[in-house]
């Protein structure tokens, strides 16, 4: 490790030890075990110097939002991963996917949580069959009624799930979503939670809720979020824009 990269370790373990302990107070309040719960750290706008920091210090789940960034910082990562002995980490797309980037997603991706339209259920499962890899997939639902931030209606986000079971390649595992800005968190994670009972009732294996950000994160436990999508609280704030 360069010299640098010490301060920087040290305020990532601190952030994340944080994080970690409002997961296991927020669990106790919701009588829920902190094992059921994985912490996918949120990594975009931050090097690949930041997500081999935190595979140090045990993070295993990483997510990202933006194709190129991702296909090529993680790129990076696994390299420098596999030269030391152990390329065992977990990718997570969680960002607006267009379908002319799918099947390339679909190429580096361990899961994809954002599918909220049915013209991305071909691409992503061509892509994972041409490089010979299963994908896991989360239907994103829209929570605000609007599908303009990304999201399926939560009537639609029924079908789209029966698609995702129904493709090969894919494997159907539950739903996201992003609470609306400004509306109150429990209130829309509820609502989550009854689309997601809906689908998991169709698709047993589909028993996967990611909810919650660093604003957020106790809502969504108190709701039964099995993934949390924390960027921030841990890297601290992004750039407004690269
Ligand atoms: C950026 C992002 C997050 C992380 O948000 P923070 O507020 O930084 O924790 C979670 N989910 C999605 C879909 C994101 O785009």
């Amino acid at each position: 490790m360069t010299a640098g990269a010490q301060p920087r370790l040290e305020q990532l373990r601190d952030n994340l030890a944080g994080v970690h302990d409002r997961i296991a107070r927020g669990c106790g309040e919701a009588g829920r075990d902190p094992e059921d719960v994985t912490l996918v750290v949120v990594t975009k706008y931050f090097p690949a110097s930041d997500v081999l920091l935190l595979h140090q210090l045990g993070v295993r789940h990483f997510g990202e939002n933006r194709d190129q960034e991702a296909s090529e910082k993680f790129r990076e990562v696994r390299r420098a991963l596999s030269e030391a002995g152990g390329d065992d980490l977990t990718l997570h797309f969680i960002g607006q996917l267009q379908s002319n980037k799918a099947a390339h997603v679909a190429g580096y991706a361990d899961v994809v949580e954002s599918v909220d339209r049915a013209k991305l259920v071909s691409p992503l499962a061509k892509g994972a069959h041409a490089a010979e890899r299963r994908l896991e997939v989360l239907v994103q639902v829209s929570l605000d009624g609007a599908t303009s931030r990304g999201g399926a209606l939560p009537h639609d986000a029924d079908t789209l799930a029966d698609a995702v079971a129904a493709a090969g390649a894919l494997e159907l595992r539950g739903v996201m979503a992003v609470a609306p800005l400004g509306a109150d968190p429990d209130e829309a994670f509820a609502r989550l939670h009854d689309v997601a009972d809906g689908i998991r009732g169709r698709h047993p294996r589909a028993d996967w809720i990611s909810a919650g950000m660093s604003a957020d994160l106790e809502a969504a436990l108190r709701h039964g979020a099995t993934h949390l999508r924390v960027g921030t609280a841990i890297l601290g704030s992004r750039p407004s824009l690269l």
